[in-house]
């Protein structure tokens, strides 16, 4: 037997469907906030992801889907999308366009790690990104469509972390004061952190190994911040304040990824343990340059589909039930069976026509196998009328219905 790659998994079933609807809920709310699609290709060179990503991250050392095609070049399999994104603003001159450019994205991302419960190799990323403007009014604006988005799926306990971590010219000082209160410490972190120590010592704020205790007593990066970007993050503060949208200052937020500046949030559910967070972003003023475009400030948020999927399954977000109409007939009246379905089709309906055959007593047992929540019935004597049985299987009541009534005993009645 053929299985699934390590890593990878089929969604079907009810997954599917919590998938599809918690997609539609996302483009439907961030489609009010003036956001466009964007469809980059799966496939990029590497050499994108190690000049945006970075790389001294986990991601482009140890986690990429990198090989080489057969004409000897350098491609990966997409770790995320704000990489390919914002090569794509630069590739198609975006910066034509009216500024600033609101974009979403949703697709499969792939990363090589340990495959554990609610972890994929491939999982499926949405997103937003808005570029060319530098203004503390948007990142307020994207933290409170991230919170409104949450919302909007019927998710509880809502609560945003946000943190500052500067930028080009005040990060850099922040990170020797903590490499001089981490120096003593040294020798008690894990091993990727006294990696990280030399090549990127913020990621060990954010490091699950580490005490509290230990992090607690670190300097903070927001004592730390330029004029500019504490001006900055005070706006961002203040424009939260009057949306109303509640948040919590935590200076351990640092985000995985080299590109951010300023501004950095995750919003979490109070279902979910201390360590998982629903969807998180952040400012990145510096990326498009690192790609060879001009100065353009940028800021976005990602949310993993299956965690979310997860998450809605376990606090029951209901997945509003379809309706679905069997339809049984006798042998011979398929063009009656035919007609009868598309009439409910056309109404928004689910209606499933009787393939295996058998007596009505035997097709109203295939409908009740599919949960279905009425059959229509037809027979010789009622198709000469113009007429149906319909039965609703849950009250177990059948009665005989005109054709022109179908659809509203089975909407106007049970809907
Ligand atoms: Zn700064
Ligand atoms: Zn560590």
């Amino acid at each position: 037997m053929i299985k699934t790659v390590r890593g990878c998994k089929d969604i079907y079933g009810e997954d599917a469907e919590i998938f599809r609807k918690t997609e539609n809920v996302l483009r439907e709310t961030v489609r009010k906030y003036g956001f466009k699609e964007i469809i980059p290709p799966v496939l990029e060179y590497s050499e994108l992801f190690e000049r945006s990503v970075g790389e001294g991250t986990d991601i482009v050392e140890k986690e990429m889907y990198t090989f080489t095609d057969k004409g000897g070049r350098s491609v990966t399999l997409r770790p995320e999308m704000t990489a390919s994104v914002a090569r794509a603003y630069v590739e198609h001159h975006f910066e034509t366009m009216p500024s600033p450019l609101k974009l979403f994205y949703i697709g499969p991302c792939f990363r090589y790690e340990k495959p554990q419960k609610g972890r994929y190799r491939e999982f499926y990323q949405f997103g937003v990104e808005v570029l060319g403007d530098e203004s503390p009014l948007l990142d307020a604006e994207v933290i409170s469509l991230a919170y409104e988005v949450a919302e909007n799926l019927g998710l509880e306990n809502l609560k945003v972390r946000l943190n500052s971590i500067g930028c080009k010219k005040c990060r850099p000082q922040y990170k020797k004061v903590l490499q001089e209160a981490l120096k003593p410490h040294y020798d008690e972190l894990c091993e990727d952190c006294k990696r990280r120590f030399y090549t990127n010592p913020l990621r060990i704020l954010d490091c699950k190994k580490e005490k509290d205790e230990l992090k607690n007593s670190l300097p903070k990066i927001t004592d730390y911040l330029c004029g500019e970007c504490k001006e900055h993050f005070e706006k961002v503060k203040k424009y939260l304040d009057m949306m109303n949208i509640p948040y919590e200052l935590d200076n351990t937020l640092v985000r995985g990824l080299d590109y951010y500046t300023k501004t950095v949030f995750e919003v979490v559910s109070g279902h979910l343990g201390a360590q998982n967070a629903l969807l998180g972003g952040g400012r990145y003023d510096y990326l498009i340059e690192e790609l060879g475009g001009r100065h353009t400030p940028g800021l976005g948020f990602a949310i993993g589909m299956e965690r979310l999927v997860e998450v809605m399954k376990a606090q029951g977000s209901e997945k509003g039930e379809e309706k679905l109409i069997y339809i049984a007939y006798m042998d011979g009246l398929e063009k009656n069976a035919f007609s009868v379905a598309s009439i409910i089709r056309n109404a928004g309906f689910t209606a499933i026509i009787d393939s295996k055959g058998g007596s009505i007593g035997k097709q109203l047992k295939h409908a009740s196998k599919r949960n279905a929540s009425f059959t229509v019935i037809i027979g010789e004597e009622e198709a000469e009328k113009g007429t149906v049985q319909l039965k609703d299987m849950k009250k177990k009541k059948q009665k005989e219905v005109e054709i022109e009534e179908l659809v509203s005993e089975i909407g106007g009645k049970n809907a």
